[in-house]
């Protein structure tokens, strides 16, 4: 499985190596085999890249906005014609089934710089009128701009970081997760020949310690950070010493709520959505399903045939629907929450164990399982398990599905399925949760705002907001008369 990229890093517009750095490996998880070995950044490519993105930037920020969206328009369409490659290297590194890599991951990239690039010429400040004198505002760049990248959808998180900050002015550079190293340097790429000054994107390479350089450097205004609620809390630690602004998109334990009133099928449909694609390694995933006791046996039921009816099995067959995790460390992680829902009580309606794959046998596969009879006080409705393990919890009313729906630290997502739309409205502004859905669930066009409340995140990814969390706003006062002294 060959996929090796041509050097590790990519810097100043060309690809840059430094043998120094320790080794990361890009391993295809559906058979253990080699895809690349990279290097981690040393401080010396750290600093390279932080240097090349501050010498370009001011450049960049002073183009029209239309100017910088041209080419994050013309990114886009080069994702898109190089959708098939790309989507072939993200299975590599991921496992997720090409049937979703197709869909999901290069084509979310281009969605968003589509979007911001379009955007890019309607960034604009205010005018306010004080009577004569008046006060316009400017929307600036914040300047240079780290990203830090989780395992899970790694062009489309490096492209939602940057097509906005691109757009806004800034330069960005992007740390994707040490196990998903690859599809960022093909986003570097597409950047360089649509015509991107170089130093405006760049790609280090590295463990949580090249993430650390990157969220204390003073040279760098603001990181944004998709990665567990540990690493946020260390990243927010980290850029306080330089009071950098930050977007954190962390974890969650998120729920959904089925009325027994709910469309069923599509209840259930939902709920497998939001619990098995990605084989379970998404953020927003509704791991807590609660149904009201009227539909609970008939919900396992046909919950438990459908998931029987998910085919597992090679990542590059596009009839596959699901690959197996990212690595052996997460699929032992998650067998041993398994564990524990079953010591704790749980009653396993289906999966539970490693399939058997033939030809696969060195693969991170597991079962998608589904827990009954879940009780909140469990470790697998309280802990983030970023696998495909769906607990399911029954309630009576609606006021009991609320509270313990909120009894979380996490606030990332949730969602509601019923036909009373009064209740369905209701019921969404009492979740404690950034992005919610109605009747659906993960759902999340760029169009719409995407982050979390409580431990799960600070500030929005996608939309028009994304355009506040990488510009600042400076005031000027402008004076139509004499300045008025007493002195
Ligand atoms: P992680 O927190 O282990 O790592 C995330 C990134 O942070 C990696 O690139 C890692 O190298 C880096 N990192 C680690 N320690 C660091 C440090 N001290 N300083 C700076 N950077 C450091 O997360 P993961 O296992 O890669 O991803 C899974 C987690 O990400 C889950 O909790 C999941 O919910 C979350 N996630 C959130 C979203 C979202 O948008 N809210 C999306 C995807 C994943």
């Amino acid at each position: 499985m060959n996929a090796q990229p041509k050097a590790s890093h990519h810097i100043g517009g060309t690809y840059v190596e430094d043998d120094a750095g320790a080794v990361i490996e890009s391993v295809y998880p559906a058979t253990g085999e080699l895809n690349a070995r990279l290097h981690s950044a040393t401080p010396a490519i750290v600093e390279q890249a932080v240097q090349a993105a501050r010498a370009a930037q001011p450049a960049w920020a002073t183009l029209k906005g239309v100017e910088r969206g041209r080419i994050l328009l013309r990114t886009a369409q080069l994702l898109r014609e190089r959708n098939e490659e790309l989507s072939r290297i993200e299975t590599l590194d991921t496992g997720k089934a090409i049937q979703e890599t197709l869909v999901a991951d290069a084509a979310s990239a281009a969605d968003a710089l589509e979007y911001f690039g379009g955007l890019a010429g309607a960034i604009t400040g205010e005018h306010v009128d004080l009577g004569g004198d008046f006060v316009y505002t400017r929307r600036e760049a914040l300047g240079v701009c780290a990203g830090i990248g989780a395992w899970n959808y790694p062009i489309q998180i490096a492209a939602w970081k940057s097509a906005p900050a691109l757009a806004c002015g800034n330069a960005f550079i992007f740390k994707p997760s040490e196990m998903t190293p690859l599809t960022a340097l093909l986003l570097a790429e597409a950047f360089k020949d649509a015509g991107l000054p170089d130093g405006i994107f760049g790609v280090v390479q590295g463990y949580g310690d090249v993430g650390a350089a990157l969220a204390s450097h003073p040279d760098i205004a603001k990181v944004s950070l998709t990665g567990s609620v540990p690493t946020g809390a260390k990243v927010l630690g980290a850029a306080a010493e330089t009071i950098k602004s930050v977007t954190m998109e962390l974890g969650g334990k998120s729920p959904i709520l089925v009325f027994d009133d709910a469309d069923l099928e599509s209840a259930i449909g939902g709920a497998m959505l939001g619990n098995f694609y990605s084989t379970g390694q998404i953020c927003s995933n509704g791991t807590r399903v609660f149904v009201q006791r009227g539909v609970y046996d008939a919900f396992l039921e046909r919950l438990k045939i459908r998931t029987e009816a998910i085919r597992l099995g090679d990542p590059l067959d596009p009839d596959t629907h699901l690959g197996p995790m990212v690595s052996m460390a997460q699929r032992d992680k998650v067998l041993g929450y398994i564990e524990a829902g079953k010591r704790e009580g749980g009653r396993l309606v289906t999966g539970g164990g490693v399939p058997e794959m033939q030809g696969f046998e060195n693969g991170a596969w597991i079962q998608p399982t589904v827990f009954a009879d879940v009780s909140d006080e469990m470790t697998i409705a309280r802990e983030e398990i970023f696998g495909p393990v769906m607990s399911v919890l029954v309630f009576d009313d609606e006021a009991e599905a609320l509270r313990r729906a909120n009894a979380t630290e996490f606030g990332l997502a949730a969602g509601v399925f019923t036909a009373d739309l009064s209740r369905a409205h209701r019921v969404v502004s009492q979740l404690e949760a950034g992005t919610t859905w109605i009747n659906t669930y993960n759902l999340t066009p760029v169009e719409a705002p995407f982050g979390g409340v409580k431990q799960s995140g600070i500030g929005r990814e996608n939309s028009r907001a994304a355009i506040e969390y990488y510009t600042q706003l400076k005031s000027v006062y402008v004076a139509t008369g004499p300045v008025d002294s007493p002195y």
